[in-house]
């Protein structure tokens, strides 16, 4: 990471705004520090991490947004070997135990395909589909990829190849558990690239994660011989002591007070080019009068907040208005997150594991919540000893409206979830309930416009770079990703726009 002797200097003078304060944006400043430029980040909330929310009260520590996170990434495990922060991370106990409701109780998920066929969470029917998959699917002769395709949604994926059953039992909990969509609302290239490019490349997803996995594997083993990669990577879901909002503190740490301003929503930025030199064209104007950041002006911008907050800015260049109608309308899950803590001996049928995830189907069976996290059993030192804490959410593209329910109706709905599922009795000691009117950005239908939308503003905008959630995967991984490949754009084009080299173009001509 560290840069060549000399470049240094030469990019200490450039200064780059980052819009968002949350891990995408934090990511790329983090990044761009590294890398020895200037960098500013602008926050609209009071507090940074966006999506990544820890809170620590009575004894009890939770998370109200993201609750763990992958290291699949590789630009993650970067990140966090070099803030330093490995000694904090901290894994589930029992992460494998994941359970999804079938006819009301909560049933073990088989984690391998085998223990799946073996075990009768599934039909025989269904568990037929799955071994006859491999046979059934051939990859197509035809490179060509149809509209029709390029727009197939998860569940009608997913039903090709395994059934309606696996759908509704195991993908509509699942998309509901990371995305609160649907799974008819989610377009699968998007949603799950790596498994739409497995069919396009084998036909059979069984068959393609098999030899990749185990193409994979070999490439590892030889890469990570001796070192902690293979180690982190193969042990799953993490969070952080403290919670997931660790990792967006020490990035805050890691970059210094005066580069964060918090309270300073953009209003509007602006890019004028003199003609001389590609830099230090923009300037840009938050909420924030006071703070020294107004009237500076910088070589790139980062942007990372929502389309939706981007469609409130002004931005101009050369003078003149920079319409944004061409941005489209992103739909957003509402969710909302509510924490209960029980007695233990009120518990009476805790289960170990990770989390519980409730199917649509199972509304038949009066259930109203998506899913319950066991946030106690998994982290033990997030409740005193005689209590559970339990993490649930509701709402999403399930049920809209339920998510912006109060406090007492949500409070209600809840305990009656936990008390069929976990036979919890009378009341919660401790509730907590936190609202997202905007969770999540859907991946469906019109999704290829939202990426159009923003490649056209990166195309039309010199200096401007587009990172975070809307574009590449919703995960924290994802977003980190997404911010430090941004990152590494505005190096390249702050290195390609450096003034010698515009300079040296100018007098050749
Ligand atoms: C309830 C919930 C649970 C989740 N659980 C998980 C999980 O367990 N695992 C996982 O991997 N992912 C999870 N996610 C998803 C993940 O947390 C997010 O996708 C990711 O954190 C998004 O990061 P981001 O930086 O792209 O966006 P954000 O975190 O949304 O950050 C954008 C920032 O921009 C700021 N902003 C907006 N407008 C302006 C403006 N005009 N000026 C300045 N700043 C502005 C916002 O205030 C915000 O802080 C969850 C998300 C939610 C909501």
């Amino acid at each position: 990471m560290a840069s060549a002797p000399g470049e240094d200097n030469q990019r200490s003078a450039k200064r780059v705004a980052v819009v968002g304060a949350g891990v995408s944006g934090l990511a790329a400043a983090y990044k761009l520090k590294s890398n020895g430029v200037n960098v500013m980040v602008f926050e609209a909330d009071e507090r940074a991490g966006g999506k990544l929310r820890s809170i620590s009260k009575d004894g009890l520590i939770w998370d109200e947004g993201a609750n763990t996170m992958t290291e699949s990434e590789m630009e993650v495990k970067g990140l966090l070997d070099d803030l330093g922060i490995r000694e904090k991370q901290q894994f589930p106990i029992s992460q494998y135990k994941r359970y999804v409701v079938r006819n009301g109780v909560p049933f073990l998920i088989p984690t391998n395909p085998i223990a799946l066929i073996t075990s009768n969470f599934l039909s025989a029917q269904s568990k037929f589909q799955i071994i006859l998959e491999p046979f059934l699917w051939k990859k197509s002769d035809s490179a060509k990829v149809s509209a029709e395709d390029a727009k197939e949604s998860v569940g009608g994926f997913f039903q090709r190849h395994f059934g309606r059953e696996v759908v509704d039992f195991l993908i509509d909990p699942f998309v509901a558990g990371t995305s609160a969509a649907d799974p008819e609302s989610l377009v699968m290239r998007h949603s799950f690239p790596e498994l739409w490019n497995l069919e396009k490349r084998y036909g059979s997803v069984i068959a393609g994660a098999i030899k990749s996995k185990f193409s994979a594997r070999k490439e590892k083993s030889a890469e990570a011989k001796g070192s902690s990669e293979k180690k982190h990577r193969q042990r799953g879901s993490f969070s952080f002591l403290g919670g997931m909002q660790t990792l967006t503190d020490a990035l805050c740490k890691a970059l210094g007070k005066d580069e964060v301003c918090l309270k300073s929503k953009v209003l509007s930025l602006s890019y004028s080019h003199d003609g001389k030199s590609a830099l230090e064209n923009w300037s840009l104007s938050s909420s924030n009068q006071d703070k020294q950041s107004q009237g500076l002006s910088f070589d790139a911008v980062i942007m990372t907040a929502s389309l939706c907050n981007v469609k409130e800015m002004k931005i101009t260049k050369g003078g003149n208005l920079f319409p944004l109608d061409f941005l489209p309308e992103v739909i957003y899950m509402p969710l909302s997150v509510f924490i209960t803590a029980f007695k233990k001996e009120n518990v009476g049928k805790p289960l170990q594991g990770f989390g519980v995830l409730v199917p649509s189907k199972e509304q038949q069976n009066g259930l109203k919540t998506l899913g319950t996290l066991f946030s106690s059993m998994m982290f033990p030192d997030r409740a005193p000893k005689d209590l559970f804490l339990y993490t649930t959410f509701v709402g999403g593209s399930r049920n809209k409206e339920l998510a912006k329910a109060s406090t007492d109706e949500l409070k209600q709905i809840v305990t009656s979830d936990l008390r069929q599922l976990l036979g919890v009795e009378g009341e919660p000691t401790f509730v907590n309930h936190f609202f997202w009117s905007k969770a999540f950005p859907l991946y469906g239908r019109d999704y290829d416009s939202v990426l159009e939308a923003i490649e056209k503003m990166e195309k039309n905008l010199p200096g401007f770079f587009y990172a975070g959630n809307h574009k590449g995967g919703l995960s924290v991984g994802k977003s980190i990703a997404s911010g430090c490949k941004a990152a590494e754009l505005v190096i390249s084009y702050l290195e390609n726009s450096s003034d010698d080299k515009m300079l040296k173009e100018g007098s050749s001509k």
